[in-house]
């Protein structure tokens, strides 16, 4: 029932760049940009806030290897890595993936906002320091 074990599986087909014992990555069906590439892992965890440490060190191994590799070979000028995790922030398949998007100069893609207004910094920090 997950579209992404479907394609790991090969029951359904994709444009492999990138295939190794724990990760598979493919041209994204509707790239943000020329070169969008999506890496998973070949196990199904939900997002990065289910997975395991090992999981996710596998897929950010690979998205810095590809990151390089593509903006080399398609000559980009730079490149966004992107989780989304879970619905809020916009994840639409729940199988977790890294979002490789090289940038070229003047390209019109939107990754993020605008920040939000009125967060007091200090509060959150207290909160969340480590
Ligand atoms: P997200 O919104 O972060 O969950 O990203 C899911 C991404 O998977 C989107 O950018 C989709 O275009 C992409 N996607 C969905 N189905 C396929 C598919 N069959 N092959 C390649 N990419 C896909
Ligand atoms: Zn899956």
């Amino acid at each position: 029932m997950c579209i992404f074990c479907d394609i790991v599986e090969k029951k359904i087909p994709s444009k492999v760049v990138y295939e190794d014992d724990q990760v598979l990555a493919m041209l994204d069906i509707n790239p943000l940009s020329k070169g969008h590439t999506v890496i998973l892992p070949k196990k199904h965890v939900d997002s990065l806030l289910e997975s395991d440490e090992e999981t996710v060190l596998a897929c950010a191994k690979v998205a810095h290897l590809l990151s390089k590799h593509i903006c080399e070979k398609l000559n980009a000028d730079g490149c966004n890595l992107l989780v989304n995790s879970h619905e809020s922030a916009g994840q639409s398949v729940n199988h977790m993936h890294f979002h490789v998007i090289p940038r070229y100069k003047n390209d019109a893609v939107i990754v993020l906002n605008e920040p939000a207004p009125s967060i007091d910094l200090d509060e959150v920090l207290e909160t969340i320091k480590y």
